[in-house]
């Protein structure tokens, strides 16, 4: 194969889905993953530096400014991309993550992956594909991404502003449903790595790690209070991030103190 053909090559989408599409074990979720974000122009570099708000942002379909001054490079994934990353983000980073920890990509310890490694994920994940691996494939990944994964505009469900309430029967296409329960899966994920984030209730430092769910959000006073952060999937991940920055993460019986304390 010359050299000009090798620089021209593209993977077949047979190719690309079964890079992209890993059986749900950790390891090869995380590494399809991986193969998503190197396709989508996020090099190792820059990889080992996502959050998991990140990956959650991607996944609804956000774009990302990367880089320190913000203006390095502008990231958005396409549609297999994001699949890619969801499926890592459900069912294999909570199999890596011993601890509670902001980072996106964990080792098999549950450490942060240092970006050494990660050109060897991409090669197992190559290998677990069946595809040739050469080295260098970054061209060979992006060039496929553009050609077989576009970047499409964000998903009209986001611009639905929010309903009063659930209609009793509601009438959605299934493809909206879809969408709408992915949605409400990652911003569940979100909720999650935030609550695990805080290590406890801030008042009396009860219900660490294990039972972080049992915690609460309390709007500060002082601060609207827009919506209740329990219906954050019907809400954009910025306006969930800004409710959150209103609030503390308490205990139930604490929030009741507090409550009380306010007078209400
Ligand atoms: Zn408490």
């Amino acid at each position: 194969m010359s050299t000009s053909t090798l620089a021209e090559r593209v993977l077949s989408p047979n190719e690309l889905d079964r890079l992209l599409r890993a059986p749900k074990r950790a390891i090869a979720l995380r590494n399809a993953a991986i193969v998503a974000l190197y396709g989508s122009h996020v090099r190792p570099g820059a990889q080992r530096h996502l959050r998991v708000e990140h990956a959650v942002a991607l996944c609804a379909g956000e774009q990302l400014e990367l880089g320190p001054s913000g203006s390095d490079r502008t990231v958005l994934l396409g549609a297999r991309a994001r699949a890619a990353l969801r499926a890592y983000l459900e069912h294999g980073r909570p199999l890596l993550a011993k601890t509670e920890r902001p980072e996106l990509l964990l080792s098999p310890g549950g450490r942060p992956l240092k970006a050494c490694y990660m050109g060897r994920a991409v090669q197992r994940a190559f290998e677990r594909a069946g595809i040739p691996y050469a080295g260098h494939v970054r061209g060979l990944l992006s060039r496929t991404l553009a050609e077989l994964d576009p970047v499409s505009p964000r998903p009209s469900s986001r611009r639905v502003p929010a309903a009063p309430a659930a209609p009793a029967v509601p009438v959605v296409p299934p493809r909206e449903s879809e969408k709408r329960e992915q949605k409400r899966a990652t911003m569940k994920a979100f909720i999650a790595a935030v609550k695990k984030a805080a290590r406890g209730c801030k008042d009396c430092g009860a219900h660490a790690a294990e039972s972080f769910s049992e915690l609460t959000f309390d709007h500060l006073p002082g601060h609207e209070k827009r919506f209740n952060l329990a219906s954050a999937a019907q809400r954009s991940l910025e306006a969930v991030k800004a409710e959150i920055k209103k609030c503390e993460l308490v205990c139930v019986p604490c929030h009741r103190a507090r409550e009380k304390a306010r007078g209400r």
